[in-house]
């Protein structure tokens, strides 16, 4: 709790930075980067984090599941789709707002 606590005020997010997390944590999200390599709103490919649908504080048996796993980047995405601009927050439609964020962009591009 502590270390959740810490990262908290040093500006992570408790995603990665949280204690109690499955050892097999760090292996399902690097298998989920090799097979999702690009963020799911912004299809961007750096600083690249694994966000959990279901959050893994109050869906325990969800965190190593890997329908529960969406790609999103650190330059925004993750903190804005994934938590409603508040890490305290889950957004549990990430993955429609991200379609809808995909949709928009693409047909804008069409536009120009
Ligand atoms: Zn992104
Ligand atoms: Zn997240």
């Amino acid at each position: 709790m502590l270390g959740r606590i810490a990262a908290w005020f040093a500006g992570k997010q408790p995603d990665q930075y949280g204690d109690g997390r499955s050892p097999r944590w760090r292996h399902v999200r690097a298998a989920h980067l090799v097979d999702h390599p690009t963020c799911f709103a912004c299809g961007g490919n750096e600083d690249l984090e694994v966000h959990h649908i279901c959050d893994y504080s109050t869906y325990p048996s969800m965190e190593l599941e890997p329908d529960n796993l969406v790609t999103l980047c650190g330059k925004g995405c993750h903190l804005r789709y994934g938590h409603n601009g508040n890490w305290r927050r889950i957004n549990k439609s990430v993955i429609f707002d991200c379609l809808i964020v995909r949709l928009a962009e693409k047909h804008a591009a069409v536009i120009e």
